[in-house]
């Protein structure tokens, strides 16, 4: 264990015992540090709901684009969780110390809250004291919720376009937020018109660390994070773009490559509403995990980046040359695969989520004659994909969804286990959600789209506009809303939802709303 991963941990149990209702009120912290003003510049977040707590998350960083600007020491931090708004009926409490080893980020994992309800949450350090953070409580675990209602979402770069999605976004009426990645983007800033990445091409901590806050001083991002608890998984870009378990797509030494990924770990952790259980250590952090809406549903979190084998066929979107076949290749890891399948077999959960990065379905993307696959995505990785899709069949595993991002375009698909066999019935349902802000404004009809529908008859719907997407989901039914904006590279975009539909439960597959 290095120092600073024991660091954090010592940190976390003086939190334990600080944490059972201390006594200590807020205004009476200790002055330790003389802390410039505006420690909160980056927000508050939370994360990773059980029926008794979750996670509350914020980082002291009074000059967020130049290191964070606070001394190098511990700086002790008060939270609170109340039951209204004007935080005046507090029912948790306690302190915890921010390290400078982790940025003086904080991470309060809260418990012995009621199941099912909402909650309101604030910090304060040396006074300065943050904006208020809304929190849920997920139902209890053997209750069956009359409804369940999220919104998942990716890909935001900075410098491609605004994040007005996430204005709409925060005044949903939503349970959660899920994340499926490329929360920051790893380029050097300074080429794009609309706003500038600060700083080169991440490589140290305080590359990593700028950029993150960076991305956090965005108020509609920290609008969102605001009014809902996340959950949260990268793709590629929090690191290095088509990475590949241990594998640099950019041809780095393994050993320089694995030295890069634990500094983008431990900044990702450092900024992430996450619980203990995904603290990194080294150049491994374990993301995969399983968070559940009482009996309605179950997610289960995935990492489709960590441990999987290199890209066949060179990667990029190629003609099948065989590698695309390998029984050996795998996407999630056998750790990862072998944790998912036997959480699935014993889900007591009406709707089976995947959260998870890239696209199950196997799309041509050629249209005509010649085919052409993403193998980045599953279709790369054919047995993997084909044993999952065969599990659903088989253990008929109750309503399987799919939620994906990383391609920067909605898509609502069939699943099916032989994707030559178009009269083979689907045994799950995808839907990937298009980018908050990547790749600029998008286009409502783009110009593949009749070749894509064609050639793809489990593709139900495509477009490349900018925006989220949102879930609701019931005993009987599933609901999916496209929710897009028709423009981010100016402000003021109003929401519209582009198309809607429906899965019902006990028969997987698309239909129309
Ligand atoms: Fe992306
Ligand atoms: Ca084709």
């Amino acid at each position: 264990m290095n120092v600073s991963r024991r660091d954090f941990l010592a940190a976390s149990s003086s939190l334990a015992a600080a944490a059972v209702w201390s006594s200590r009120a807020l205004g009476a912290l200790k002055q330790n540090v003389k802390l410039p003003d505006q420690p909160f510049q980056l927000g508050v977040a939370s994360g990773d709901p059980s029926p008794d707590g979750f996670v509350i998350w914020t980082r002291l960083a009074p000059k967020p684009l130049e290191g964070g600007g606070v001394p190098a020491e511990a700086v002790e931090v008060a939270w609170q969780v109340a039951e209204d708004e004007a935080m005046s009926r507090v029912v948790a409490k306690g302190t915890k110390v921010a390290n400078p080893d982790w940025a003086h980020a904080v991470h309060v994992e809260v418990q012995g809250l009621k199941p099912d309800r909402w909650y309101w949450y604030q910090f304060k350090a040396v006074g300065d004291t943050s904006p208020v953070g809304r929190a849920r409580t997920m139902p209890p675990a053997d209750s069956l919720p009359a409804a369940l209602k999220f919104a998942f979402a990716s890909c935001q770069h900075f410098e491609q376009g605004l994040f007005t999605a996430y204005e709409h976004m925060a005044k949903e009426n939503l349970d959660l937020v899920v994340h499926l990645g490329d929360y920051i983007y790893e380029a050097a800033g300074g080429q794009r018109g609309l706003r500038s990445h600060v700083g080169p091409k991440l490589t140290t901590l305080d590359d990593y660390r700028n950029r993150h806050a960076q991305y956090k001083t965005d108020p509609a991002l920290q609008a969102a994070h605001a009014a809902y608890p996340w959950l949260v998984t990268w793709d590629d870009h929090e690191f290095e773009d088509n990475c590949a378990g241990d594998i640099s797509a950019k041809g780095l030494a393994r050993d320089e490559f694995l030295k890069l990924r634990a500094t983008a770990y431990q900044v990702y952790f450092e900024h992430m509403p996450l619980r203990r259980s995904s603290l990194p250590s080294g150049p491994t952090m374990q993301l995969f995990r399983r968070i559940a809406f009482g009996r309605l549903a179950q997610f289960d979190v995935l990492d489709t980046r960590q441990y999987r084998t290199d890209q066949p066929c060179g990667d990029g979107t190629k003609p099948p040359c065989g590698g695309e076949l390998d029984p050996q290749a795998t996407l999630l890891g056998d750790k990862q695969e072998a944790w998912l399948l036997d959480g699935l077999a014993k889900s007591p959960a009406t709707w089976n989520v995947q959260a998870q990065q890239v696209m199950m379905a196997r799309v041509d993307q050629t249209p005509g004659e010649k085919e052409s696959y993403s193998m980045d995505q599953w279709p790369g990785y054919e047995m993997n994909r084909r044993r999952i899709l065969k599990f659903f069949a088989e253990r008929k595993i109750a309503n399987p969804i799919v939620i994906a991002g990383d391609i920067h375009s909605n898509w609502a698909n069939d699943l099916l286990v032989n994707f030559d066999d178009l009269d083979g019935r689907p045994v799950a349902t995808e839907f990937v959600g298009t980018s908050i802000a990547s790749g600029g404004d998008g286009a409502a009809r783009p110009s593949k789209l009749e070749g894509i529908l064609a050639d793809n008859p489990f593709v139900k719907f495509h477009n490349t506009q900018r925006g989220y997407v949102r879930c609701t989901a019931t005993p009987k039914q599933w609901k999916t809303d496209f929710q897009i904006v028709e423009y981010v590279t100016r402000p003021g975009a109003p929401l519209t939802t582009a198309a809607s539909f429906v899965v019902e439960a006990g028969r997987p597959g698309v239909q129309n709303a």
